[in-house]
């Protein structure tokens, strides 16, 4: 057993793991794919103090600096359900897909979340050449060009305020025949020069020339005519899953999104559990934020492990 155990080997997790293992405690982490998001991620340029990287190479940075460490490091484990500690300062169990299973007097959960895809050709083969999920990150790589949000909720319309601000043009597009974000939101955007929204389109595919996107093709849902929009990038906006469909039995509070709720401590509902990064409703999904609290929810599993002797 350890004293505590990382599930999740993401920027969230390796930064609890360093954090506890600095601490002197036996310090384990399991992920499913260390690196996490990070090894799908093309350009960084806003990890704070590194002015450009690329996902790869900072993944291999955190598997680095993880290994400076007496950590134990168990990669291609998925873990598939939590029995939480009976009593305080006892031990939880994590089962695994393959059947084994670690028990830790501490855990930190971070296993991230995924962006919801649309599904439609063209996606998946120009992700990172034109698709992309994340304003904050990639909004600067299309500085002057014509650029579609896919999705009028909240996280659609932020992102088209957000984006109109940078790029040439925006065209949001949403399914159902209105927009679903924040009224104050949806008059923003209304109001900016630089925006066409449609609704009542459904994105059919995402074109592109072999090496980039160069456009997009919707069905007007009213007249069911198609139509191509010309344009050299597209933010898909249409939800970001978080990785916790293993904890819904495990009586740990999530929120009505799925998201590990967790106070300002990184501290989940269930005693001697933390959690942190894009798993729980901290605000912000960034890699620098799934660091920092890493950082704290390690604290706090120090923290509550020497206030709370095993029974
Ligand atoms: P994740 O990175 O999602 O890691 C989760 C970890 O948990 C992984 O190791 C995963 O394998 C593991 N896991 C999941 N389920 C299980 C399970 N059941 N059992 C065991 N392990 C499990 N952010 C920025 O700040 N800048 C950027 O430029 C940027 N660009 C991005 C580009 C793309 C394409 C994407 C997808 C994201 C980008 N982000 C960027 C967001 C950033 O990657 C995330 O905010 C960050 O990785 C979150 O870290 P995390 O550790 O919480 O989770």
């Amino acid at each position: 057993p350890f004293e505590v155990l990382v599930v999740g080997g993401g920027p969230a997790g390796a930064s609890a793991a360093i954090y506890t293992a600095r601490k002197g405690f036996s310090t384990g982490i399991a992920a499913e794919r260390f690196g996490g998001q990070v090894q799908d991620t093309m350009g960084i340029e806003n990890f704070i103090s590194v002015p450009y990287t690329e996902g790869p190479k900072l993944a291999a940075a955190l598997e680095t600096h993880v290994g400076e460490y007496e950590i134990d490091v168990m990669n291609l484990q998925r873990a598939e359900k939590l029995v939480p500690a009976s009593e305080l300062g006892g031990y939880h169990e994590v089962v695994f897909a393959n059947g084994a299973s670690l028990k830790a007097r501490s855990l930190v959960l971070t296993t991230g979340a995924r962006w919801r895809n649309l599904g439609v050709p063209g996606e998946a083969e120009y992700k990172n050449k034109g698709v992309a999920y994340c304003p904050h990150c990639d909004g600067p790589l299309f500085k002057g060009k014509r650029v579609a949000v896919i999705g009028g909720g909240n996280s659609g319309v932020e992102a088209a305020i957000d984006l109109a601000g940078i790029v040439g043009h925006v065209t949001l597009i949403e399914f159902d025949d209105k927009l679903r974000a924040d009224q104050v939101l949806v008059s923003k955007l209304e109001s900016m020069a630089n925006v066409q929204i449609l609704t009542s389109a459904q994105t059919l595919e995402v074109t592109g020339d072999g090496e980039k996107v160069n456009g997009l093709v919707y069905k007007d849902r009213t007249s069911g005519e198609e139509h191509k929009v010309e344009l050299e990038g597209v933010f898909v906006q249409i939800g970001l899953v978080p990785n916790t469909e293993w904890l819904k039995d495990s009586g740990i509070a999530l929120s009505p999104r799925g998201e590990i709720v967790v106070d300002d401590k990184a501290a989940t509902s269930l005693p001697g559990i933390f959690a942190a990064g894009d798993a729980t409703t901290v605000p912000y999904k960034q890699i620098i934020i799934a660091m920092g609290q890493g950082a704290t929810a390690a604290l706090s599993a120090f923290d509550y492990l020497i206030r709370n002797e095993a029974p």
